[in-house]
């Protein structure tokens, strides 16, 4: 069986065109009563970005905090303010943020016409009705939430997606404006999320020609970016983070998000500069990607945390080992069937402990 995805409804790209936000809501404020939700990134509190919302009464604006990842309480917590805001649905709820902002404005969408909490809901193709209308604005470029069938979440057991045709947004802002702020370190470990995506779906099981048309052309932008630069970088890595996505929406990520997502529910580590911990020890399974990616590290002057695992305690360390071998599809692409006679608890532990 062959994957029959959804992708995104509209797209509009180009510098300057979060200006069009207006045009684009709009027809879906026509009916009497109708209020948008924005969700946004606190980081923009105090950023010009904030006077360019187009709030119109009586819209409810809800700031984010994303320091941490995205929790299921925090989704519940969201999704009652804006029930009691209004017994009316809102026309549409619209994210702008960097990945976990665009999850939480997704997983609202969600939340506000499926009933119960979004733990319920963390899973494949468990959610019921489809959602509010919802449209996604990136201000980091590299997740590729912008185009994905998830909302990553943390809940009290797992770190699991609300996994659906109906996460997917209806409408995506691509304006490569927004992301020209975005401090060295932050852009560098989001964009290398994108570049971890591509060499996890080239170098997988699952690869078919779908996949890598879509993960050489991000590859090939992830290097133009982060190896020579110059004046077109924010809208190449806005496409390149489109397209890693598309690519891994046919095949799979593998060992590094696999570890990553272990470091993350146990740590709290963020799920880019997680990756980039990781993969920086993966060069017996991805020789060239990790030789690349140092060489990509070095030229933008970034500098890993070490010893982030260490001496961790043996409680954590089966916690973490746990949440990384529960991502069976991940191993498998990355390794093939026979997978747990390659990546035995062991050999995980040996990874983890020398990160
Ligand atoms: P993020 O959204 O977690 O933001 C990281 C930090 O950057 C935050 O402090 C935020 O406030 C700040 N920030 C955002 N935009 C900024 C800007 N323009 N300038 C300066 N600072 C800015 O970062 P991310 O790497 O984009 O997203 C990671 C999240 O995405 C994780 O929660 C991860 O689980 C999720 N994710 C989702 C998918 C998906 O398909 N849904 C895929 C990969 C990752
Ligand atoms: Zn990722």
């Amino acid at each position: 069986m062959f994957r029959n995805f959804r992708q995104v409804t509209n797209m509009v790209f180009g510098r300057g065109c979060f200006a069009q936000l207006t045009d684009i809501l709009a027809p879906r404020r026509s009916h009497e009563g109708a209020f948008m939700v924005f969700v946004v990134d606190d980081y923009f509190t105090d950023k010009p970005l904030r006077s360019r919302i187009p709030l119109q009464e009586p819209d409810l604006l809800l700031w984010v905090n994303v320091d941490d990842e995205p929790k299921t309480k925090y989704v519940d917590q969201l999704t009652q303010t804006v029930k009691e805001f209004s017994p009316r649905l809102p026309a549409g709820v619209i994210g702008i943020g960097g990945g976990s902002t665009m999850d939480l404005a997704k997983a609202v969408s969600l939340m506000l016409t499926n009933p119960g909490s979004s733990t319920e809901y963390q899973g494949w193709d468990l959610i019921r009705h489809p959602a509010v209308y919802h449209v996604g604005i990136p201000t980091l470029s590299g997740t590729g939430a912008e185009v994905s069938r998830t909302t990553v979440l943390t809940g009290p057991d797992k770190k699991l997606g609300l996994n659906s045709d109906y996460t997917v947004f209806d409408q995506v802002v691509l304006d490569p404006e927004l992301i020209a702020g975005a401090p060295k370190e932050q852009r560098f470990y989001t964009g290398m999320d994108c570049y971890i995506h591509c060499v996890e779906s080239l170098k997988g099981t699952y690869l078919n020609a779908f996949s890598q048309a879509y993960g050489e052309k991000a590859n090939d932008l992830c290097r133009e970016v982060f190896l020579e630069g110059g004046p077109a970088s924010d809208d190449k890595l806005m496409m390149a983070s489109y397209f890693g996505g598309m690519s891994i929406a046919y095949s799979q990520v593998g060992i590094c998000h696999a570890l990553s997502y272990g470091l993350s529910f146990v740590l709290g580590v963020h799920h880019g500069i997680g990756n980039c911990i990781v993969f920086d020890y993966l060069e017996e399974f991805y020789p060239e990607g990790v030789v690349e990616f140092r060489r990509m590290m070095e030229k933008q002057g970034v500098v890993l945390p070490r010893n982030v695992v260490g001496d961790m305690d043996a409680a954590l360390m089966e916690k973490m080992t746990n949440v990384a071998l529960g991502l069976a599809p991940l191993w498998e692409n990355a390794l093939g069937k026979n997978w747990r006679d390659i990546m035995t608890r062991d050999r995980i532990q040996d990874l983890y402990r020398r990160m």
